[in-house]
């Protein structure tokens, strides 16, 4: 059942937002509430909001948008809820609704649905960017200071990182063969951000999952896993693109489909929810589900990786991007990889689970409070005296790596596959 309310909220759940028992169990875990102090910054307060609006006993005002908005989305309250309240699904719905309502951008929109659904489209932006770095023209910007007339374009700046020479899609076969007997054949879903950003540390991801005996179908027409259009409520785009890489990854038989993407494995485990009420896709989608594994989940859970080749003499800790600790509850797998590279000591990070202040496009939407988030981060982590932060999602890894510079600090972030892939000699 759900409450319609044709001007405000529609389709709420009206059974997942009555789960909500006020406990307030969840409120310690939430870094806004960590931040802000008053219960309209929390999650049980946002659920407060969204019942009274969608019950019309409270108006739609830019108030509502605002705490529905400052909310990050790391679903922490999620992980810490006894009453199991589907937080991250009743944000997005009433994102989507906010922004039915809301003037539509047309910036927003021309990312989200223009940009965002052709990996070759963003490839080409990339390959600006990667002109831009290596003319040497972002030097001189970032020594001027000049992009601080433009506050949003500027806080987007810092964050770009050193960009590989090239995409991955442009040195790899569509199905790469193991040398040795094939134990899995899997698909991998190249991300749109690993594919461009981090091009290097999936192309180790293949060759680990080639080495320890898979076949890899790696399609390179897949599109977006939809993760930044739930987040900014384009739900329609999202389901489109959630029925083409369904149909993309099903015509082949696979035992899984890895991805070395926090973000997307959330969003791509989530198809099933997102199509279950489509008619010709809920099958296909929970099928397609069933099949996704985090890269660390595959190795420790079902390929039994337990050896490495070289050791690394070094001390590393572990940052729980939200998107595998709280919504895929994938903690204790990067951790025991690690833990089997001889020489490298493994320490723990003090409140690892909480959110870096990346949170998809919340750090150029809420600047400051992201910088807040990241602050309390790189505190812990420099607290560790690690010389690498591991981390399994390019988000995160971005806004640390940012900290990191900006702070001027020695330690090096690192996504876990990277050192895998030199504790197995395979870089
Ligand atoms: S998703 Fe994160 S920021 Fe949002 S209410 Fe839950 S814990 Fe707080
Ligand atoms: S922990 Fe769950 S039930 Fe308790 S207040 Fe938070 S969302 Fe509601």
């Amino acid at each position: 059942m759900y409450f319609m309310n044709e001007k405000i909220i529609e389709l709420l759940p009206e059974d997942k937002l009555l789960q909500c028992m006020h406990c307030g169990f969840c409120i310690p875990h939430c870094p806004t509430y960590k931040n802000y102090k008053i219960e309209t910054a929390s999650p049980r307060g946002r659920l407060a909001l969204m019942r009274a609006v969608a019950k019309n006993e409270l108006s739609f005002t830019k108030n509502f948008s605002k705490y529905m908005r400052l909310c990050l989305l790391c679903r922490a309250c999620e992980d810490n809820c006894p009453a199991g309240v589907s937080f991250g699904l009743l944000m997005e719905i009433t994102r989507a609704e906010i922004e039915k309502k809301k003037k539509k951008s047309i910036l927003k929109s021309f990312i989200l649905n223009i940009i965002l659904t052709d990996q070759n489209k963003l490839e080409k932006i990339i390959a600006l960017l990667r002109i831009y770095q290596k003319s040497g023209l972002q030097k001189i910007i970032r020594k001027t200071g000049i992009l601080k007339i433009i506050p949003p374009l500027e806080k987007l700046e810092r964050l770009l990182i050193p960009l590989p020479v090239s995409s991955l899609k442009k040195n790899i076969k569509e199905i790469e063969k193991s040398g040795s007997n094939t134990r899995f054949k899997v698909g991998f879903f190249l991300g749109c951000v690993m594919n461009t950003m981090f091009a290097d540390t999936s192309r180790k991801t293949i060759t680990i999952l080639k080495e320890i005996g898979c076949e890899v179908y790696i399609p390179k027409n897949v599109k977006c896993c939809g993760a930044p259009h739930g987040v900014e409520g384009y739900r329609e785009t999202q389901k489109k693109l959630a029925r083409f890489n369904i149909d993309l990854f099903l015509k082949k038989e696979l035992d899984f489909i890895i991805t070395d993407c926090a973000g997307c494995g959330t969003a791509l485990k989530e198809y099933k929810h997102l199509l279950e009420d489509d008619p010709e896709y809920s099958e296909k989608a929970r099928i397609f589900s069933s099949k996704i594994k985090d890269i660390s989940e595959f190795l420790w859970n079902e390929a039994k990786l337990r050896n490495t080749k070289k050791n690394i003499n070094a001390k590393v800790t572990y940052h729980d991007a939200c998107h595998l600790i709280h919504t895929q509850k994938i903690s204790k797998e990067p951790r025991e990889l690690l833990k089997i590279i001889s020489g490298l000591e493994y320490i723990e990070l003090e409140d690892a689970d909480m959110c870096c202040g990346s949170a998809g496009s919340y750090c150029i939407t809420h600047p400051d409070d992201s910088i807040k988030y990241l602050k309390w981060k790189i505190e812990n982590i420099n607290n560790t005296g690690a010389d690498f932060v591991a981390i399994g999602n390019p988000g995160c890894l971005i806004q640390i790596m940012y900290g990191i510079r900006k702070e001027n600090l020695k330690i090096k972030a690192v996504h876990t596959v990277d050192l895998l892939a030199t504790a197995l000699n395979l870089e």
